[in-house]
């Protein structure tokens, strides 16, 4: 990997460079979490924007110079990335906003992102079994890549894992370990199972080459911008990992001269989890643990496992943190689905609902340009939709009870 130089400590008191192999993990040191570092000076030397341009792949691997990833690796065959970017007017009140829509992900979720790099890291490192603890869309996405690459998958999730996540799992072929007890638990256990059999762990904690799957989507919105950086990005935050690496997407390409200004991050949480928030408030770096109280399981992340790098992007960006509460989020998930038919679960729109929050407070001006990452699909969570989008007309096979029903519900055909 000519263009990567080393992975970084975050820990600035550390800062130590430790070789970018496939299978490193934590800082050998003081046990912190690194950030692959990439040469610029190289990598202007060997790509363009129109290079970029001139691509045909519709995957995130249009950007593989800026991956960590030997030259040499392949991509499983599974087209992840390369959203739509939808431009819209007038959707709260903006003049312009653009819908990132990451739910058409193949297992519906920006996570596929990650996932993919962590299956070719996997393969790098030469191993054949890919592991995570979780119960949502890194375990799905996982499972996914895991698949379509040829590796064996192994997953743990808690006991009260929710049917329908499990579905993906299994019909992807891992093994699932349902784990009696809580999340907790089912991470202790799939950390000693990890150790005992060698397995490549997709673990957003320790892995660092995650985010930088994660950071292609801030890629794929500076070239659908035709190299504009937008003013504002919104994004839902739980362990922080997708947050910091939009910041470090869009900070590839400031480095490169790609675009020419870096854009403001929202963050957006639960206004029953906010744990990156409230450091932030406080300006500190010491994220306190808070109770997981919110419909949005995506991001009901009371530990969170990558505070650090958040608040550093949140703070590099001049950022701002909203939350929102889950009546927020519902109403929130039928305003995005009414006015764009995109169907995000409820972390997927939970950026959204906090662009709402900070347009109405006048945090941010009608005038300016933004994006919002919708970051998971609508069909994982049909409980919670169902909440929010309320039911059906309910009718005999009559046109006349149907006028009736009609009336009832104030439809007016035409
Ligand atoms: C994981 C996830 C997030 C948040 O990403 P973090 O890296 O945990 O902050 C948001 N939305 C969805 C749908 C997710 O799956
Ligand atoms: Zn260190």
């Amino acid at each position: 990997m000519r263009h990567v130089k080393y992975a970084l400590c975050i820990n600035k008191a550390c800062g130590l460079q430790v070789e970018p192999k496939p299978d490193i993990t934590l800082c050998p040191k003081c046990g912190e979490v690194l950030d692959i570092t990439y040469d610029y000076e190289y990598l202007k030397s060997t790509i363009t924007r129109e290079q970029i341009e001139a691509s045909t792949d519709n995957s995130f691997w249009r950007y593989k110079p800026f991956l960590p990833v030997e030259e040499t690796s392949e991509a499983p065959a599974l087209r992840v990335g390369w959203s739509p970017l939808y431009e819209k007017h007038g959707i709260l009140g903006l003049d312009t906003l653009y819908i990132k829509d990451d739910g058409q992900n193949p297992t519906g979720s920006l996570k596929d992102r990650p996932s993919a790099l962590c299956v070719v890291k996997a393969k790098e490192a030469g191993r054949t079994s890919v592991a995570c603890a979780s119960t949502g869309n890194a375990a799905s996405s996982l499972a996914g890549s895991a698949a379509a690459a040829g590796l064996s998958a192994y997953i743990f999730v808690p006991e009260r894992a929710p049917k329908g996540k499990l579905a993906q799992l299994l019909v992807f072929g891992a093994n699932v370990v349902s784990v009696q007890g809580d999340y907790q638990a089912a991470f202790r256990l799939s950390d000693m199972a990890i150790q005992k059999w060698g397995w490549y762990s997709r673990n957003a904690a320790i892995n660092p080459y995650l985010m930088e799957g994660k950071k292609t989507v801030a890629l794929e919105i500076c070239e659908q911008l035709n190299w504009q950086a937008p003013d504002w990005v919104a994004v839902s935050v739980g362990d922080g990992c997708s947050i910091a690496g939009v910041w470090k997407g869009f900070y590839d390409f400031y480095q490169m001269g790609f675009i020419d200004k870096l854009p403001r991050l929202l963050s957006v949480q639960a206004a029953g989890c906010y744990p990156v928030h409230k450091a932030f408030r406080a300006g500190t770096e010491e994220i306190v643990p808070m109770s997981e109280d919110t419909l949005a399981d995506s991001i009901a992340v009371g530990v969170p496992r990558n505070g650090l790098k958040s608040l550093r992007a949140l703070e590099a960006s001049n950022g701002l943190a909203v939350e929102v509460s889950d009546e927020e989020i519902l109403a929130a998930m039928c305003e995005l689905g009414r006015s764009t038919g995109v169907f995000g679960e409820p972390a997927g729109v939970t950026g959204f609902a906090g662009l709402k929050k900070a347009v109405e407070q006048g945090l941010i001006r009608k005038d300016e340009k933004v994006v919002t990452i919708i970051t998971g699909n609508g069909l994982k969570d049909t409980a919670n939709a169902l909440k929010a989008a309320g039911e059906p007309i309910s009718s005999p096979p009559d046109m006349d009870r149907l006028l009736v029903e009609f009336e009832k519900r104030g439809v007016k055909p035409e």
